[in-house]
Formats: structure tokens, C-alpha cells, sequence
């Protein structure tokens, strides 16, 4: 089973600890005094960076919300002040996608661009993909870092990058196939889209030689169903990473796919806090993860409350790593949760029961008050040979889970949009 850093990957929890801190520690000396954002976060607080002696710490540190950095950056226009560096010294810029509010603007200098080729480098070899794999990454490459950063990261691991930008969903499965790729990089959904479109084409899926595909930008290839679904259709291993443009590539999955992420903990500090105490919860229990990355001093991130639900697990793994798992992956988005009825209702819970019926191409999830009353309402696209019970069966599986009986309709093929990068299915208007 391949790592990417053997040495680093099965460290004894405790010197893995003993490395965060000398990392941080290393982080802290070089923001102080130069970093004006971080700099001041710390005074505000009284915080000297060279009292900080263990990672425990790390508590008494101020969070880092993503609307302080946007404000930052409306007030210090365009890069706002989390930079330690002139900014001639900047040679990458990322944008966030803005589906939470306006676009973050990160920039990176050539080292830290190489940090991110690294830990994409993790990303890739957890995937067991080495020197001889051909990356074909689905994605139209703009300024969202999507999967730039596994651009770089196939460098890492001497694998051969094919960008497979500019061109429609049949167009890239025939580069997929001419080009003897043996992994695809795109989010879940576009992985299942282009299932949809190689069945609309009759392209022959045996053309192809894709052993892994590995995903971002959407959490749903930790759903058991959605997994399942692409590592059926495209006769690969389907594997999980999480990430985020002003973070890094900080978690990935592994080969023995124990149904969890690795935190690549050599380059990022994971904390899972209780929402409302703020404190740690215990392994196992859902909490908010609090992220702090190690290797990006030009635009570091401390504590940063990314709103990601996750439950942490230190135990050993099967792959021989030491890096603790995020079991299940992300769970959800905190920001993301309503309330139906007085129930409490994430979207990927939803997605998750849906997924479970193949013949729904593509759906739409909206809440709506009605008359004082919550109301969902699902509008579904099925494949030709769908039974026409399975609307029926969406609504009785959503009611057994949460107690209450959304609407589920079918609407015509083509109707419902598709996505190539960050699905938006679920719509609250109430
Ligand atoms: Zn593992």
C-alpha cells in the first residue's frame, strides 16, 4: 500500500503531536509582527506567540471566522490583511466559489503552492495512485482552486495530469478513453453525470480503464449510497477528500477505505468542538471542526471555523496509517441545517436516503412555509425504466428517518440543473 510520506504517516500519535507543535510553533514566530491581520487577533486577545508551549494552548487562541476575512477584505481591498508578505511575492491566485457569500480572495506564494502540491501528493497516494497513473480531472479550470492543487499533486507522485476543461461531458469521456486514464478527479455528482451521459450516448464504459476516482468539492462520495453508485458505474474505487481554498487539501481517504478521511495531520491541526460549549467533545461525537493549517505562512488560517460537521476517530487503521479519521467523512455543514416541522433536517441526510434509489438522475429539494406549515417538496428526474413506486418509497423512507412526508413529484428529463462543481439541490424559502 503506498504512502506518500511513509515516515510521517505512521509516526506514534505522540511525536505526530511533538511535530504539529514545532510546526505551529515555527507558523506563529513567522506570522507575528508580519502578518497584520493575525498579528492583531493575537493583541487583542493578549496573546504573545512565544508563550505558546504546548498544543493545549492552542485554546486560549481566537477563532477565525470566514466573514472576518471577508470583511477584511472589503475593508483592505482586494487582498485584505492575512498576508505576511509583500505582495510581489505572491504567484497564485484562488478565489473561493461563493456559494456562501462573496468570493474569499487566497493568494499564495511558490512555496506555499508547493505545500499544496504536497498535500494533494497525500490525496493521491491514499488513493493508491503512483508514478504510471494517468489523472484525468474533469473540471473547467477557472480561479476556484478545485482540483488545481491535484494538478501539482500528480507532480508530486510522478503521475501523468490530463486537464480536461473546455469541453462537454461526451467529449471528456472520450478523452478519458483515448487517453488511457486510469483515475478521474471530479466531484461525486459530475462522476454520476457522466455516467448519465455515457448511457444518453451509448458510450461503451468498458472503453475505459479508470481504476480510482477521486472526489472534492462535495462530500457526498463518503455517502455509502452515492459510493456505491459510482464505484458500480464506473467500475473503480471511489475515494473521499475534503478541502477547502483558504485551508488547504486536508483530508483524504484511504485504500482500505475504513469509511472515514485521514487528516493528513502533519500539515493541519484538527479540533472537533461542541457548537454551543465551545470545548472539545469526546472521540465519536459530532462536533464542529475548528482547522488550523501548518504549512501556508504567506496566508495562514488559525482556528478557522470552516461551519464543517464532522466525528473524529483516533483509532489505528487498517492502512497502517497514524493520522486520525473524520469518520463519515464531512457530515454536513452546520450553516446548512433547517428545521422542518420542528425537525431538525440536513441536506445530506436527505441526499443520503434519496441516493439509495439509482433511477433518480437528479433531484431538487425545497422547504417552503405553507399556511403557517412547513412543507417539502422534492421534484425528481427518473431513468426510463424507473417504477413508478419509488416516489412513494422516497417519501415513506424521508418520513421514517425525520417524521414528517415531503411531496415528491416527477418533473421531465432536462428540467432540473446539472452540476459540475458544488451541487446546489436543497433551497429553504421560508
Ligand atoms: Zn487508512
Amino acid at each position: 500500500m503506498p504512502y506518500f510520506d511513509a515516515q510521517t504517516e505512521t509516526l506514534p500519535r505522540a511525536e505526530l503531536q511533538a511535530l504539529q507543535l514545532q510546526k505551529f510553533q515555527t507558523l506563529l514566530a513567522e506570522v507575528w509582527g508580519k502578518n497584520a491581520f493575525y498579528t492583531r487577533k493575537f493583541q487583542d486577545v493578549g496573546f504573545d506567540p512565544r508563550d505558546l508551549r504546548s498544543l493545549d494552548d492552542l485554546a486560549g487562541l481566537p477563532f477565525t471566522l470566514k466573514r472576518e476575512l471577508a470583511q477584511d477584505q472589503s475593508e483592505h481591498h482586494p487582498f485584505g490583511t492575512n498576508l505576511t508578505y509583500p505582495l510581489n511575492r505572491y504567484v497564485r491566485y484562488h478565489q473561493t466559489s461563493g456559494t456562501t457569500g462573496a468570493p474569499l480572495r487566497v493568494v499564495d506564494t511558490d512555496e506555499s503552492w508547493n505545500w499544496w502540491a504536497r498535500c494533494w501528493g497525500y490525496v493521491l497516494a491514499g488513493a493508491g495512485l503512483c508514478a504510471g497513473d494517468r489523472l484525468f480531472a474533469a473540471f473547467s479550470f477557472g480561479p476556484f482552486i478545485g482540483f488545481w492543487g491535484a494538478v501539482e499533486g500528480a507532480r508530486t507522485i510522478g503521475a501523468m495530469m490530463i486537464p480536461g476543461g473546455g469541453r462537454d461531458s461526451l467529449q471528456r469521456l472520450e478523452l478519458l478513453r483515448d487517453s488511457g486514464a486510469t483515475a478521474l478527479l471530479c466531484t461525486p455528482t459530475y462522476a454520476l453525470r457522466l455516467l448519465e451521459v455515457a448511457r444518453e450516448n451509448n458510450f461503451d464504459m468498458n472503453t475505459l480503464s479508470v481504476r480510482a476516482t477521486v472526489h472534492a468539492g462535495e462530500p457526498g462520495a463518503s455517502i455509502p449510497e452515492t459510493k456505491a453508485r459510482i464505484e458500480a458505474g464506473w467500475r473503480a474505487k471511489c475515494f473521499d477528500h475534503a478541502g477547502a481554498s483558504e485551508v488547504g487539501a486536508h483530508s483524504f481517504e484511504c485504500e482500505a477505505q475504513s469509511g472515514g478521511i485521514h487528516i493528513t495531520e502533519s500539515e493541519f491541526i484538527a479540533e472537533v468542538l461542541d457548537r454551543e460549549t465551545l470545548k472539545p467533545v469526546a472521540p465519536g461525537e459530532v462536533g464542529e471542526l475548528v482547522i488550523t493549517n501548518l504549512g501556508r505562512a504567506c496566508f495562514p488560517i488559525i482556528r478557522y471555523r470552516a461551519g464543517d460537521l464532522v466525528r473524529l476517530n483516533v483509532e489505528p487503521c487498517a492502512c497502517g496509517r497514524t493520522f486520525a479519521r473524520f469518520q463519515g467523512g464531512v457530515l454536513g455543514r452546520a450553516d446548512d441545517m433547517t428545521t422542518v416541522r420542528g425537525v431538525n433536517v440536513y441536506p445530506m441526510a436527505i441526499e443520503s436516503l434519496i441516493a439509495r434509489h439509482p433511477q433518480v438522475l437528479e433531484y431538487r429539494i425545497t422547504v417552503t412555509r405553507v399556511r403557517e406549515m412547513d412543507e417539502m417538496d422534492i421534484e425528481v428526474e427518473l431513468a426510463d425504466d424507473a417504477d413508478s413506486q419509488i416516489l412513494n418509497a422516497i417519501a415513506q423512507a424521508i418520513y421514517n428517518a425525520l417524521s414528517f412526508r415531503p411531496t415528491v413529484r416527477v418533473v421531465e428529463h432536462g428540467v432540473l440543473p446539472r452540476f459540475e462543481m458544488k451541487a446546489r439541490r436543497f433551497f429553504v424559502k421560508k
